[in-house]
Formats: C-alpha cells, structure tokens, sequence
C-alpha cells in the first residue's frame, strides 16, 4: 500500500515504511493511503481473537511492506508485560454508558496504546529501508504524549527523542514522567509558550530544508511521534473494533448494531481513529467529539467555520489544550474527496487568516459523522463526581469532559444509541483535579503526595504502573523561549 500527501499531488508517493520514518510530508501536508484499504472485517471472526491479533490484523492492513513476523513481534513486544492489563483495554459499564479504558499503559494515558508501538515499527521500518540516518524524534507536547513517547522510544537504537512542552502548561505527574525518565536518547524541554507555539515551531523546524540539509549530512533525519505519523494513528483504529466487538460478546449489542463512540478530543487523532474504523466497516452511528473550554471543535462542526484566532486557556484537562488540531486535515481530506488542492488551500488559510470555512456540502457531511460539544472547568468537576456518586466510579478530567458532553448529546437529542466513552487517562494521573472533584478540597501537595492522598479517600489497591510512577527519581526543569528552539536542538544534536 502506497502513501501520499493531504496537500501534495499523486506523483509524490511513499511506502508505510518511509512514511512513517518521514512522519510528516515536506509541504506540511499528513501522510493518508493512495487508496483507502476495503478489508472485509468478519466481526463475527473478531470475536475469538485477543487484542493482540486483532491489532496484528489491522496493522497488516494498512502496513503491508511488514511481514507477518515482523508484525507480530512487533505487536507481541508493544502490549506486553508493561500493560498493567493483560487484554490491554478494558470495557466498565456505569451510569449507563459504558467506559473504554484506554489507561492501563506505562505513562497512565491512551497514547501509550499507540507509542509503545511506533518506535517498535520505526526501528523495523529504519532497516526494512536499510536507512543510514539516526532519526531525530522531534515532538510538541500538551502533556501526554511528550511522556508516553520518551517511554516507548527509551532504549531504542537509532532513534533519539526531543520533547518541547509549554512551561507550566503539564501536569505536575506529567513532568515527573518525562523529566524522571532517564535515558540517553531522551530530552524533554520546558518552552515559555503554549502548546501551539510548541507544535507551530516543530513544524516550522521540520520544514527548514536547510536545517534538514544540515542534519543529513551528520547522517540525521527528523521524524515525529505526534498522531500526525500515520504509524501512530492506525495503532488506535484497534480499540473501536475491539470495544464493538466485547459489547457483542458481552451480549451488550447485537452484531451489526449501530453505537456512537464519544471521545475527548484534542489534535483529533483518536476521533479520527474512530472515523478510519467507521470507514473500515465498524457499525458506528455517531461520533461526539468532546471539547474543553478551547472549544474551537465544537464551533467548526456548529458553524463550518475553523477559527483559531481566540484566547487559549490552559484547563484541568491539558492534553486537550489546543486551538489547532492537525489531524482534523485527514477527515477534510476524505470528505472533500481527496482533492489536495483544495486542503492545501485551506491550511494556506489557517496559517495566513487564522481561519478557513468548509463548503456547505462538507458541512452537511461533517453533521452527519460527527456531534460536537464542550465541557467547562466545573463541568467537568461536577461530572467526576456526579459519576463518583451514582457509581463509585472515578473518572479522570479528560474522560469527564467526554462524559459530560455525552450526557448533555444525550439528553438534546434523545438518541438511545449504546455510547462508548473513550477514557483516555488514570485518575491518578491528574490527582489534583479529581481530588478536588470528590472531595470539594485542595490536595496538600501536588504530584505524588497527591497521588497518595486521591488513593487514600479511595481506599482502592494502586496498579503497578501507578506504583512505578510514585517510584520514580527527582528531576530538573531546562527552560527556554519559543524562539530559541531550533537552536536548542542543534545544541543537543551537537551539529
Ligand atoms: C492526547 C490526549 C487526548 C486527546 O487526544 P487527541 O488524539 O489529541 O485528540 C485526550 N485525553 C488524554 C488523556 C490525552 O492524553
């Protein structure tokens, strides 16, 4: 299977392998198949298979240069004895909805489900391309993945990873899980800025063709961990299958039968998941992209208009803290039926305006895929604990605002269709937050002391990865200005 550019023509095309290496195209443009795959998924077959197989059955879809061996070693390392559960995701039903927990991984979030993996195919597509360059992972985090990714990369020959993340703009847990990750291949970087001055100027750095010169004659090569690599964003087309397929089992639905998923959204990679899934036949009727108070998202599918010039406000739930969400560029892509020129144009506009509208044909395709809503600070305190009393149930802030939003869809539009939330983080990897949630108090310490005083009033057994988490070393902030990142990484590079 061939890739191409979402703003480049046909003629420029690449295998999984160099795609995933690449991460990014040269014009700025996402990586989406030349043709997009028509397995015949037998749900029915689904039913008998681990989350390991049906996760090699997926990947061997869409990454066909792998051999079969090379797959299954790979998935087989990925979710292994470093997930605290061994079906890997787990399914809860409370307040009637049901749960899909995404968090069972080394850094307590989602991402790892997808970042234990990448590195594992990067390594394998470095020699299936028999390339000589290191690869420079160059990442912009909102929190989540700057961790999950220094996890999965840690030890990987070949690859070195460099995180920048806005200062002050993580979680107390989130720092202690980049900066107490100790490796030689591993930095992580405050920036004075927010997360989308940090992703603007890692793009921007990627498309310096001179500084990409420079780094290929030290034998260099930068590649991104960010759901923008398509080898990040297949990973989590699994879950949508597999949760459908326990809901069968569990005599929850019947084969066919349509559900929504509802899935707290940030640079939309896991809802676009949900869509490729959709596509790939999964029975999906609705997806309800959950926003926080940057509710950007929820604006665009109101109005067809995307328009990131507004405030930014830094929220309890900062994985979701963003204004521009790239991976919304593959859904345009497909629903403007793959006309490159057309996205190229409005990701021209993005970046010159500040906004683009979608045509109305495209706006009547979106409000059929998709319902959109948002969830404010205290909405999303409020939904912790509305689902803590009703069920002893104890939701992260994230998984709260999908939670939130669902039960406000529910409620506006009556639809009765089986949800699935997707709860993309630990409780106890924002203790401070459902702490106060529950409690109605402030943690005495933040990070681990209030890890320890979440799971004291819970009164509940902690999970090994939580307990690795509380063990890890102390750590040190390096800071820097937006402006000084480049230089900073030709500093790290030695080059
Ligand atoms: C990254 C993240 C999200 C947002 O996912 P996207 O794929 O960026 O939309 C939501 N919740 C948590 C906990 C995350 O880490």
């Amino acid at each position: 299977m061939q890739y191409r550019s979402t703003r480049a023509n046909l003629n420029y095309q690449l295998d999984a392998p160099a795609a995933i290496i690449q991460g990014l195209s040269p014009e700025g443009g996402l990586f989406v198949p030349t043709t997009f795959p028509k397995p015949i998924f037998d749900l029915e077959q689904f039913k008998n298979m681990s989350y390991q197989e049906m996760a090699k059955k997926v990947l061997a879809t869409f990454f066909d240069d792998f051999s079969d061996d090379q797959l299954s070693q790979i998935v087989d390392e990925s979710y292994g004895n470093q997930w605290d559960d061994k079906e890997i995701v787990k399914i809860a039903k409370h307040a009637n909805n049901y749960y899909l927990e995404l968090f069972h991984g080394p850094t307590l979030a989602f991402k790892d489900i997808a970042l234990q993996i990448l590195p594992r195919l990067m390594h394998t597509a470095i020699k299936i391309k028999q390339n000589d360059s290191d690869i420079i992972i160059l990442t912009a985090t909102s929190g989540d993945t700057g961790g999950a990714a220094m996890s999965g990369f840690k030890g990987q020959e070949h690859t070195h990873v460099i995180v920048f993340y806005p200062y002050g703009g993580v979680s107390p847990v989130q720092l202690r899980q980049m900066l107490g990750l100790k490796g030689d291949n591993l930095t992580a970087i405050a920036i004075k800025g927010n997360f989308d001055d940090a992703q603007t100027n890692v793009k921007k750095i990627f498309n310096n063709q001179a500084l990409v010169k420079k780094l290929k004659l030290n034998k260099l090569q930068f590649s991104s961990a960010n759901s923008m690599n398509i080898g990040r964003l297949v990973p989590q087309i699994v879950y949508y299958f597999y949760s459908y397929v326990q809901l069968v089992k569990n005599g929850e639905i019947t084969t066919g039968q349509k559900i929504n998923f509802s899935v707290p959204t940030g640079n939309f990679g896991d809802i676009l998941a949900g869509y490729y899934a959709k596509k790939l036949g999964l029975p999906i009727h609705k997806l309800i992209c959950a926003s926080d108070q940057n509710n950007v998202l929820t604006d665009f599918f109101k109005t067809g208009t995307y328009d990131r010039q507004r405030k930014f406000y830094l929220t309890n739930s900062p994985a979701m803290d963003i204004l521009v969400s790239s991976n919304l560029e593959r859904l345009l892509f497909d629903l403007y039926n793959e006309d490159s020129n057309e996205l190229a144009q409005l990701m021209n506009e993005l970046n010159t305006k500040g906004k683009y509208t979608v045509s109305p044909i495209v706006k009547e395709k979106l409000n059929q895929l998709f319902a959109a809503g948002f969830a404010t600070e205290n909405e999303v305190e409020d939904e912790i604990n509305r689902i803590f009393i009703a069920d002893q149930y104890t939701l992260d802030p994230h998984t709260a605002v999908a939670s939130f939003v669902t039960k406000k869809y529910q409620e506006n539009s009556l639809d009765q269709t089986p949800t699935v939330i997707v709860s993309t983080a630990s409780p106890y990897k924002f203790p401070e937050t459902v702490f106060h949630a529950l409690t109605g108090k402030e943690v005495k310490e933040k990070g681990v002391p209030a890890i320890k005083e979440l799971n004291s009033f819970l009164q509940e057994d902690l999970s090994g990865n939580v307990n690795n988490l509380i063990q890890t070393g102390n750590y040190q902030e390096q800071i820097i200005k937006a402006s000084e990142m480049e230089n900073t990484l030709l500093n790290i590079l030695d080059i």
